[in-house]
């Protein structure tokens, strides 16, 4: 058995390399950007950890009791701790916790009742040479409360139970969470690799190149970006910003942002940042999509002081909740601070 996606490879080969010289550990803390399949690698080496008749390190069978329980996500020993155990997606199939479902409760963090359920879980005896598995995802929810509810199981961790933490952004964890965990990281593949995974989903070249550029190289962000027409709000950020910063109102252009949702004009300013810092090292052509701009101009310098401002308000904004960027004001805010900049 290997990686379940071809970049890969190398998070397997370490992981299975563990695994063979009896180093699993018992807290793995899975990190990478989002869209680079951290779940679905997740999903793999559960069924391995869970399967009774692993034929290699790693591996899971596919035909035991154990595999077929993953397979249809009723394996008794295997729990998801998320913040919204509503939402769809990946391992929306595994089995939430109870203390999850209370009505009421906020749906963007794990709290401490729900780590406390999960130690609970985790301590009950696990099937005779069966592991107890429990997955958190994503952990950067964890709030501060539930981080050191977690400490105690990682202090002292009981027999044949794992605890696999899944982040996109493990900075935001405690480094005394951190420091107990191995690491398993997914890195963003090289453009080749990407772009020829994404090709089997999305034919149109230049549509690829930008939901590529978009989502920061990583392909399954990046086939989603692709199903949105990231064309049109790639010409709205790139032009609006360019008008911004050539003098031009910034409310019109902030009122124009607020037609698509914050979340995505977000991920395109940074995007946008992003290839004025590289501009002359990558092909701008390559990620305005033929006919929809006419071909762009030749990178204007952009100030790495610009640079950094836009980026502080970037990181600032994203800090706030949503709610803020619902307002065109903070576009518009955004913008007149950037164009200040020396
Ligand atoms: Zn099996």
């Amino acid at each position: 058995m290997s990686a379940p996606l071809p970049w890969q490879a190398d998070a397997w080969a370490a992981w299975s390399a563990r695994l063979a010289a009896g180093r699993r550990g018992q807290a793995l803390l899975v990190s990478g950007p989002h869209g680079v399949g951290k779940t679905a690698l997740v999903e793999r080496l559960a069924a391995g950890l869970l399967c009774l008749a692993p034929p290699a390190p790693g591996a899971a069978c596919g035909a035991c009791t154990a595999c077929r329980q993953h397979a249809a996500g009723s394996h008794p020993d295997l729990i998801v701790l998320r913040p919204d155990p509503g939402q769809d997606g990946p391992l929306a199939h595994y089995p939430v916790q109870a203390a999850q479902l209370e009505p009421g409760r906020s749906t963007r963090v794990i709290s401490v009742e729900q780590v406390r359920a999960l130690i609970e879980h985790l301590t009950r005896r696990a099937r005779p040479g069966g592991t107890r598995l429990a997955v958190l995802w994503p952990a950067d929810a964890l709030a501060e409360a539930g981080a050191n509810a977690l400490l105690k199981i990682l202090e002292e961790p009981p027999e044949n139970a794992m605890l696999v933490l899944i982040a996109h952004r493990p900075g935001l964890l405690p480094a005394t969470v951190r420091s107990r965990c191995q690491f398993l990281r997914v890195a963003v593949p090289p453009a080749a690799v990407a772009d020829a995974w994404l090709a089997q989903e999305v034919g149109e070249a230049p549509r690829r190149a930008l939901a590529l550029a978009l989502g920061g190289g990583a392909p399954l962000l990046a086939a989603e970006l692709a199903r949105e027409d990231p064309a049109a709000l790639w010409v709205a950020v790139a032009q609006g910003v360019e008008a911004v910063l050539a003098g031009a109102d910034p409310l019109p252009v902030a009122q124009r942002w607020q037609g698509f949702p914050a979340e995505r004009v977000e991920r395109t300013l940074y995007a946008w940042l992003r290839h004025q810092l590289t501009a002359g090292r990558t092909n701008l052509a390559m990620t305005h999509p033929a006919g929809t701009v006419e071909s762009p101009p030749p990178p204007r310098r952009f100030s790495l002081t610009r640079a950094a401002v836009l980026l502080e308000e970037l990181e600032s904004l994203r800090r706030l909740s949503r709610v803020a960027l619902s307002q065109p004001l903070a576009w518009e805010a955004l913008l007149i601070r950037t164009a200040q900049a020396p």
